[in-house]
């Protein structure tokens, strides 16, 4: 046997950073491809698909000759990504010191990870065989159909609908000879920018303006414009000043189907291809359109957090919308932020990346405050939507009626009787978050997790919000059988129904997980009220994503002590952002908006920074806090998770990888219990490390990371966070 004098250096889809070394399949010859190509090969008993690296000389291998096998196939002829995408994928698995065939997942469409080709973009296309033909005047559909072929040359299958002619009409016009029939690839349309409804004020005109004044390149700018100052009409000027250079524009956005207003005004303005990745897509659909912005034929990619995986043949825009929200980091497998990556993928392609929010993050603001951003602020109301007025209302000792102060009632009477509506807003889904026993103190409890269970009572069952298990609710305390248990505290559910009761003829609305599970559902109720009177919502935070209600002029904070209670450092930001943005829902449109919060703490300092003064004050006063503190952004952060069914066991690995780390290099602290200390059966620990620099963190983790391999077993669940948003 001859051995091979090349072999094929690949990266495979395990956790494990190791190259993987096979010889050419047997039917190849042996050639010099280029990185980024797929080979499948046999991995450990599965076929799996890799990615090239290199063709390098078998001598350079580690693997004894005798033990390489060959590759089953090599599944491209050219990369399959560009190398602005390689580049990206090296970039998260350095920065995020994430094994790279698992970043190599992450950033790509499942098929492409199975080694499904890309579908070709063609379809049926008919066209003229006989010019001769006429058809009876009778034939009104032929004759549409002839004269659209005529006009155009071909008919193509997408085109039908519109013109109102059916495949059978063409199949009949086919078999007498007058047309053929062919798979052809659709010619890109002219992209179409139709015009803006109203002209830019003039802090919409000045974004433009410091647009348009950018020399070519990276240009990371933060557009933070309060909510309803028209951040979405910039972005729609941006996108078209960057298609009629014939590039493509990539937009994130948190949770498309919270926001499809969004997206619907996108789809009105541009006449083009667009590219729309979201959960609901099938995996083939998704690989169609990830072949449309590849190959250039999509000009607008609108997607969540791993839209940014994208690849694009001619970028020159991206806009991450909502920029501070926590949807854009992930929370498993590689713990990317697509926020972070955006400015990387910027710099790669060399385009504008614009950052817009009302709230945004301290991270971002303090890059715009060190001039590392553009910073674009628009501090008024678009049209004549003014201000929201927003007060503190003092809820101790006041009478409540499901959580709700009973003087607040009045205001909320008022608001419908100008048939208006009222936003009510309650982080917490479900009908109680507790159920208690009044003569014992009993409270059910998760058997897996160190939390209460929540009562739904439509269902009539307790479930667990973080493990998912759930009980029928009880009737009956199961320690001292007494059968006064009682839900305590108010979620979506029970507030939802005390309104139905309060105000039997008025529309209530309830929008959390449970209401808006069906696809489409959430999008249904938003119409509605766009247009409707006087009505009551009643939802979590899904409310707080960029919806635009206009008839909206009361929102009441029924729970606001709940957000200023959390555990960790970021908590407070969190709690700014929020009430900011659910506030921020209020008079939108021709009327003025009140907001009103309800607390138990109507002296707390942030608190009332936060309403007197606007979320930058309040915002710029954390920021001072974290530098005294030596806090994020001030320091870089790495959390080290680990679950385990034992807490000792747990304890002690994390106190051993605390004694082996180098020190100089940073800060360990820990381990702590994290904030929900056990789920589904597993104890939870951290460990907060803290660096000065970049570099000296990289280094600490990569040590740590090392130092784990002999203390962690497979029965464990060890995780290393760069950048933690959620501390949880
Ligand atoms: P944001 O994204 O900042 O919350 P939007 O772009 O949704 O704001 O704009 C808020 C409202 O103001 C929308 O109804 C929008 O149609 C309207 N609007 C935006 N720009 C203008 C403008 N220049 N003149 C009049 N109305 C505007
Ligand atoms: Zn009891
Ligand atoms: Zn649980």
């Amino acid at each position: 046997m001859l051995y091979p004098a090349k072999l094929l250096r690949l990266v495979l889809p395990v956790p494990l950073d190791t190259a993987y070394d096979y010889a050419f399949p047997e039917s190849e010859r042996v050639s010099d491809y280029p990185e980024g190509i797929r080979v499948q090969v046999n991995f450990r008993g599965q076929v799996v698909v890799g990615w090239l690296r290199a063709v390098i000389d078998a001598a350079e291998s580690a693997v004894p000759v005798e033990k390489i096998k060959p590759a089953l196939a090599i599944l491209d002829a050219e990369p399959l990504l560009p190398s602005s995408s390689l580049e990206l994928i090296q970039f998260a698995h350095r920065y995020y010191q994430h094994p790279l065939g698992e970043v190599f997942q992450v950033a790509n469409p499942t098929l492409v990870n199975k080694g499904q080709s890309p579908p070709s973009l063609k379809e049926k296309c008919w066209f003229l065989a006989d010019e001769h033909y006429t058809p009876r005047p009778s034939a009104a559909k032929q004759i549409k159909a002839l004269a659209a072929i005529k006009s155009q040359g071909q008919l193509f299958v997408s085109q039908l609908n519109d013109l109102d002619v059916t495949q059978a009409t063409l199949k009949t016009l086919v078999s007498r000879g007058v047309l053929d029939m062919q798979a052809r690839e659709k010619p890109k349309q002219a992209v179409v920018c139709h015009p803006a409804p109203y002209p830019l004020d003039t802090q919409q005109k000045a974004c433009l303006d410091a647009f348009d004044a950018l020399p070519e390149g990276y240009h990371p700018v933060l557009l933070e414009g309060v909510t309803g100052s028209g951040k979405t009409e910039v972005y729609l000027h941006l996108v078209e000043r960057t298609l009629k250079q014939g590039r493509q524009a990539l937009i994130l956005v948190p949770e498309i189907g919270l926001t499809p207003q969004t997206l619907s005004r996108f789809a009105k303005r541009f006449g083009c291809d667009m590219a729309i990745f979201h959960s609901s897509l099938s995996e083939s659909q998704k690989l169609v359109d990830w072949q449309k912005a590849k190959t250039g034929r999509a000009d607008i990619i609108i997607g969540t957090r791993s839209a940014i995986f994208t690849p694009c043949l001619n970028l020159g825009l991206i806009i991450v919308d909502e920029e501070h929200d926590l949807s854009y980091k992930q929370q498993d497998s590689l713990r990317y932020s697509a926020r972070d990556l955006a400015c990387v993928r910027g710099n790669i392609h060399q385009v504008p990346v614009v950052l817009g929010s009302a709230t945004p993050s301290l991270e971002t603001l303090y890059n715009a405050e060190i001039k590392k951003f553009h910073h674009w602020v628009m501090g008024e109301r678009a049209g004549s939507a003014k201000a929201c007025e927003v007060s503190l209302f003092d809820i101790k000792q006041q009478p409540m009626v499901e959580g709700i102060a009973e003087p607040l009632l009045d205001d909320i009477r008022q608001t419908l009787s100008r048939d208006e509506q009222v936003l009510l807003f309650i982080n917490r889904r479900g009908f109680a978050p507790v159920l208690m026993c009044h003569d014992c103190g009993w409270v059910e409890e998760c058997p897996a997790c160190d939390v209460r269970l929540t009562v739904h009572k439509a269902q009539g069952l307790s479930i667990c919000h973080h493990c998912g298990g759930y009980e029928r609710t009880p009737t009956r305390c199961p320690v001292c059988q007494s059968l006064s248990i009682e839900p305590q505290g108010v979620g979506t559910e029970r507030l939802a129904l005390a309104m139905a009761e309060l105000f039997p003829d008025v529309p209530s609305y309830r929008i959390d997980r449970d209401t808006t599970r069906k696809k489409g559902s959430m999008e249904a109720m938003m119409t509605a009220l766009h247009d409707q009177g006087r009505a009551i919502l009643i939802g979590t935070q899904m409310l707080a994503k960029g919806h635009h209600l206009p008839n909206v002029t009361l929102v009441v904070i029924v729970d606001a002590d709940a957000g200023l209670m959390g555990a960790d450092f970021r908590a407070v930001e969190r709690f700014g952002q929020l009430i900011t943005q659910v506030t921020g829902r209020s008079g939108r449109g021709e009327k003025t908006g009140r907001a009103i919060i309800q607390t138990h703490y109507p002296d707390h300092e942030q608190l009332l920074k936060l309403i007197h003064f606007g979320y930058r004050r309040f915002a710029m006063d954390i920021l001072a806090e974290r530098k005294r503190l030596n806090l994020p952004p001030f320091a870089y952060m790495a959390l080290v998770r680990l679950e385990a069914r034992e807490q000792q066991e747990a304890l002690s690995i994390l106190h051993q990888l605390i004694e082996k780390a180098p020190r100089g290099l940073g800060r360990l602290l820990g381990p702590f219990a994290s904030g929900l200390a056990r789920r589904a059966h597993f104890f939870r620990f951290q460990v907060h490390v803290y660096a000065d620099s970049r570099g000296a963190l990289q280094a600490l983790v990569k040590a740590l990371l090392t130092e784990s391999r002999s203390l962690i077993k497979h029965r464990h669940r060890f995780s290393i966070d760069i950048d933690p948003q959620d501390m949880a």
